[in-house]
């Protein structure tokens, strides 16, 4: 499998569950408290098992024989989304490079 695909997955979790935990991708990880942490692990478990159940019983089903990511992409809340609306509070979706990562975020909900 491209490494290219395993990373832009990577990507897509990472935004999808700090969005989900609310937690701000700029914020260094020593900055965070338990609660933020348990969010984030909360969270993980939350779209991982999502992730599975709308696209099968593996990441792999993910990606589509041409290539393309497959179902979960459609349920996405924030990857991909830059200058789109939040959906919890109409703010733009910003986009940063961290790392090398794409990190898709809203700056109001995620604190
Ligand atoms: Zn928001």
């Amino acid at each position: 499998m491209d490494q290219n695909i395993i990373a832009g997955i990577g990507n897509i979790y990472a935004s999808e569950i700090l969005y989900k935990a609310k937690i701000n991708p700029l914020r260094r990880g020593d900055s965070l408290n338990n609660e933020n942490i348990k969010s984030i692990i909360e969270a993980t478990n939350l779209i991982l098992n999502k992730s599975i159940s709308v696209g099968g019983t593996s990441i792999k089903n993910h990606v589509q024989p041409d290539g393309k990511l497959g179902y979960f992409v459609q349920k996405l809340k924030v990857y991909g989304k830059t200058k789109q609306n939040c959906k919890e509070c109409d703010n733009l979706i910003s986009c940063e490079t961290i790392n090398n990562r794409s990190t898709y975020f809203c700056s109001n909900c995620q604190k």
